[in-house]
């Protein structure tokens, strides 16, 4: 099966043949549906060094936004028809620590020396033909189509959870949130955020289109520019944002959002860029959170599922054949894409 796989830390993935996985005890075979592009692939094949830890040691095949259907049962697997739609879960824990047995594999607390952290990230993922998946790791798509679905896997799901937490912060009237990064996870941060709160959405990137985009989802869109706090003191009426989310992640987009904030706010960075924040006692909002997210947990995807089947949340996607999945990263890398790429390793049905 043709497969893309990170194969060197530091090189650009490569589309090979590889052998058609089997499915284990507890595991069953998928033939992937949509296997969507993230960012953080960029991170993968781009900054992993032998330091980042054991699960980020290459060759594996990459893809961790992945659905599929059934295509064959693993030995003692039961309850599960092949042919049917899944959504995957993506992380990979130890199963039985605290953080696992309640379904948020994202935090399992043995990550550090788990040998994968998740599927493709670690252990291989769904940027292939076909791919194996625990059973604990599937999510029922019912009858919605999995291709458009592959996006809430982590484009979803991620924002999903960020903004659950933060619900604090959102609940009552009058509330305002900021999202930073209009890409991928941004333009679907914008739908749950509605779906979830009151509040009035500030929306910020550098891309007119992505800021079209939003305005269009009933954001308030606010160019990254010297301008933006400026604006966005204007639109609050000076208070500043009671939450902001961060998809971006350099230095100047989380002081941006630390900035925006108003007395009490929360700032939440999501973006992968390493940036650094500053603080002192000095700093401005008081009583201001800053808090980091990584993906979400397996409740939380079910909700994200039922959202999308109830017409909450809507994917935007471009889709590419199997042979043109390394132009889908390219153009991801070169941030040329107008909507959430998604490989189509089997074509469509
Ligand atoms: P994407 O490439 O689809 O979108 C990024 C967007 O940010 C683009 O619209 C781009 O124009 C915009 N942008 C870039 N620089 C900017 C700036 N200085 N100011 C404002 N906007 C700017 O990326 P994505 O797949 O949506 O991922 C977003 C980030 O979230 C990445 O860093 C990714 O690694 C990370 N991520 C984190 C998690 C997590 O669990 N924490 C999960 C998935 C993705
Ligand atoms: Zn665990």
């Amino acid at each position: 099966m043709k497969a893309v796989v990170f194969e060197e830390y530091n090189t650009f993935p490569v589309l090979k043949d590889m052998p058609k996985p089997q499915p284990g005890s507890g595991e069953v075979t998928l033939k992937v549906a949509g296997a969507g592009c993230c960012h953080s692939d960029v991170s993968v094949f781009q900054e992993y060094t032998p330091e980042t830890g054991t699960h980020t040691k290459p060759p594996f095949i990459l893809g961790h936004e992945t659905t599929g259907w059934v295509d064959e049962l693993g030995p003692d697997v039961q309850g599960i028809k092949k042919g049917d739609a899944y959504l995957v879960y993506g992380p990979t824990g130890c199963g039985h620590c605290p953080h696992c047995v309640a379904g948020q594999e994202n935090y399992c607390s043995s990550a550090a020396t788990n040998e994968s952290l998740a599927l493709g990230l670690g252990r291989n993922g769904g940027m292939a033909e076909y791919m194996t998946v625990p059973v604990r790791n599937l999510v029922p798509l019912g009858d919605a189509d999995p291709i458009g679905a592959a996006p809430l896997a982590d484009a979803a799901l991620t924002p999903y959870h960020a903004i659950k937490a933060s619900m604090p912060h959102l609940g009552g009237g009058g509330k305002y949130a900021l999202v930073i990064g209009l890409g991928g996870l941004g333009q679907i941060a914008i739908q749950i955020l509605h779906a979830l709160t009151g509040a009035t959405i500030i929306a910020t990137d550098t891309k007119p289109e992505a800021l079209a985009k939003a305005e269009a989802k009933g954001a308030i869109t606010v160019p990254s520019d010297e301008n933006e706090l400026k604006e966005i003191r204007k639109i609050t009426h000076g208070e500043g944002v009671n939450a902001a989310f961060d998809f971006v992640g350099i230095a100047p987009t989380i002081a941006a959002a630390q900035a925006a904030g108003a007395a009490g706010s929360r700032v939440t960075v999501v973006g992968i860029a390493g940036g650094k924040a500053e603080y002192d006692w000095y700093s401005k909002p008081w009583e201001q959170e800053l808090m980091g997210v990584y993906w979400g947990s397996i409740p939380e995807l079910y909700d994200v599922a039922n959202m999308y089947r109830n017409g909450q949340i809507q994917t935007e996607i471009e889709t590419y054949s199997m042979d043109d999945a390394l132009v889908a990263y390219h153009n991801l890398v070169d941030n040329k894409l107008s909507a959430r790429a998604v490989v189509l390793p089997n074509g469509r049905p």
